[in-house]
């Protein structure tokens, strides 16, 4: 598991559904904003791998829970 996937996790507080989260990464991977190599959104910088599997997250820019979604509304 890489850095980013175990960062991920400690900072996933719910999860979603596993279809729920393929429909995402799949919207990312269609995007012209994923970067393709790292796997992370050109605008929050997450690994998407990892983002699109939560409900809430722990959002350390506001230090607070938030629900997890696309920083352009996409899902
Ligand atoms: S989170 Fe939104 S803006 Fe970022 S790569 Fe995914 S679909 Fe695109």
């Amino acid at each position: 598991m890489s850095l980013g996937e175990q960062l991920g996790r400690l900072l996933i507080h719910e999860q979603v559904s596993e279809d729920e989260a393929k429909m995402r990464i799949s919207i990312c991977e269609g995007c012209d904003l994923f970067k393709q190599d790292t796997r992370q959104c050109s605008i929050c910088d997450c690994y998407m791998d990892s983002k699109v599997k939560a409900k809430r997250h722990f959002e350390l820019t506001e230090f607070k829970v938030v629900d997890t979604h696309c920083p352009k509304n996409k899902w």
